[in-house]
């Protein structure tokens, strides 16, 4: 059985059965942040819960990366195989705005507002043959 392991400690729940994006919420603002983090940046207050986010949200803005990124950019892409990809920030109830890939590369299947939800997928490979798990913004069709 594959090993999959998430691209990054404390992003989101796993394995889970509904895996969730994790958030901060401020006890004393009610601000919710993305990444978790332990002060909250609209009150500098350090009484902060880690909470699941909602699953779906709407498309805020978006651009598609036509390069590969350079370094720290992992995948298992080399200049020849890339290929271009949608990123964008999706706003999820609550008012957090999270930045993520995008499973849609075309530009004439998205749309800013458009309802867009959060999917866990295989991002790459190792060498060893574990999957590294990240999470992408996938339009509801
Ligand atoms: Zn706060």
């Amino acid at each position: 059985m594959t090993n999959q392991i998430p691209i990054a400690e404390g992003l989101f729940t796993w394995p889970a059965a509904k895996p969730a994006l994790l958030g901060s919420r401020c006890r004393n603002c009610g601000i919710v942040s993305f990444p978790v983090s332990s002060t909250c940046m609209a009150c500098s207050s350090q009484d902060m819960e880690i909470e699941e986010l909602p699953g779906r949200g709407t498309l805020w803005t978006w651009t598609i990366q036509q390069f590969m990124p350079k370094s720290p950019y992992r995948s298992d892409e080399t200049p020849e195989t890339f290929r271009p990809y949608g990123v964008g920030y999706v706003e999820l109830p609550g008012g957090v705005r999270v930045e993520g890939r995008l499973t849609e590369n075309d530009p004439n299947k998205l749309q800013i507002g458009m309802e867009m939800d959060v999917v866990f997928e295989p991002y790459r490979t190792e060498e060893n043959g574990d999957e590294i798990i990240n999470f992408f913004f996938r339009p509801v069709r």
